[in-house]
């Protein structure tokens, strides 16, 4: 009988509109929620309040949010059976926020290593936002009884400091939060800058040849991977210091699901030409049917708005119950 099925586990990722997506949002976070998303209870989301700790201009912000929310459905992500939402649209988010910051350290917050690379970046703008990011990021996963969340391993430590968190209150008040795990999916999980392979690819790097939007054409992506830098070796192989080769050979292993033997031998007495020239075509090949989707959805707004207002209300309804357990928790006079 159907009615005893187990309830399923609940997986919650979100993803800033700082930008279109790269490749490595894709390969490292996105592709894992595509193919989670039949498994698993899951709500999936554009981090709009996140993304104003770098003050986006707010035409500019309304029409990312727009663009990512349709890449997201692109993805072929089911708004039904799914939670797609945006962030503020569910007042909740910042309201367990602002508990929770009452919960956290100034020491464990300053530890945090991307408030000190985006304070290094933005030295003009390191607001209390910034530095309250993992916080943030905490109410959100834990407003769902989050079991997992898909992340980059760039997003490993804001994972721990949730979980401290979250401990941390059900020691003082009893079990309320559910302690999440973090899914880092394998190969994926690290993307490299193409022209400075030792940091990672970023939506919000300001040289563009130095990531692929997952909506570049695929002229733009083969030319942004003939010009990613290597090294003078001239020889298809994993070896610790050859950043930019590894990292062409996990964006080539992700999109073919071919190993590394198997890379190694494919290439074995060919230069960087030939590889160069695969691991573009495996990326178009990959990205072309997101983009062809994203391109019929992006112009009907009116289908988006209609998907976004059924999100908020089903990660409303979830997110307030976890709040409110919270309010109480802490001693807020309910009414
Ligand atoms: P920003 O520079 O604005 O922070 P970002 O590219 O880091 O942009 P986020 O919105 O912060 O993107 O992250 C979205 C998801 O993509 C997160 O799960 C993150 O771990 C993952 N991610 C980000 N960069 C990479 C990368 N280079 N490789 C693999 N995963 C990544
Ligand atoms: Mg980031």
């Amino acid at each position: 009988m159907e009615n005893n099925q187990e309830k399923k586990q609940t997986v919650l990722s979100l993803i800033q509109p700082t930008g279109t997506p790269t490749l490595g949002n894709y390969l490292g976070a996105l592709k894992n929620w595509k193919n989670m998303s039949d498994s698993y209870d899951c709500f999936f989301g554009v981090a709009d309040l996140h993304s104003i700790t770098v003050r986006p201009n707010p035409a500019d912000l309304r029409r990312r949010t727009t663009e990512m929310y349709a890449l997201l459905l692109a993805l072929g992500l089911d708004p039904h059976k799914n939670t797609v939402f945006v962030q503020s649209h569910v007042p909740a988010h910042a309201q367990l926020a602002w508990i929770l910051d009452c919960y956290t350290q100034f020491g464990e917050a300053s530890r945090m290593t991307q408030f000190k690379d985006k304070s290094e970046k933005h030295p003009d703008n390191v607001n209390v936002g910034l530095f309250a990011y993992p916080v943030l990021m905490a109410a959100d996963i834990l407003l769902y009884q989050t079991d997992f969340v898909p992340i980059g391993i760039d997003q490993k430590q804001h994972l721990e400091i949730t979980r401290n968190i979250a401990d941390r209150f059900n020691g003082l008040y009893g079990n309320t939060f559910k302690l999440p795990e973090p899914f880092i999916g394998k190969s994926g999980a690290k993307i490299m800058s193409l022209q400075e392979p030792t940091k990672k690819m970023s939506k919000s790097d300001t040289n563009p040849k130095a990531f692929i939007s997952v909506l570049d054409d695929d002229n733009t992506i083969m030319k942004k991977i003939k010009s990613a830098v290597t090294d003078s070796e001239a020889r298809v192989y994993r070896k610790d210091g050859k950043d930019g080769v590894n990292n062409l050979m996990g964006i080539y292993s992700c999109c073919t699901g071919k190993t590394d033997e198997e890379i190694e031998k494919e290439f074995d007495g060919k230069g960087y030409g030939d590889f160069k020239t695969a691991v573009g075509e495996a990326v178009c090949d990959e990205l072309r049917p997101l983009r062809e989707e994203y391109n019929r959805l992006i112009d009907d707004k009116a289908y988006l708005t209609e998907c976004m207002k059924e999100g908020a209300e089903k990660a409303s309804y979830t997110a307030e119950r976890t709040l409110r357990k919270a309010m109480k928790k802490v001693g807020f006079l309910q009414i």
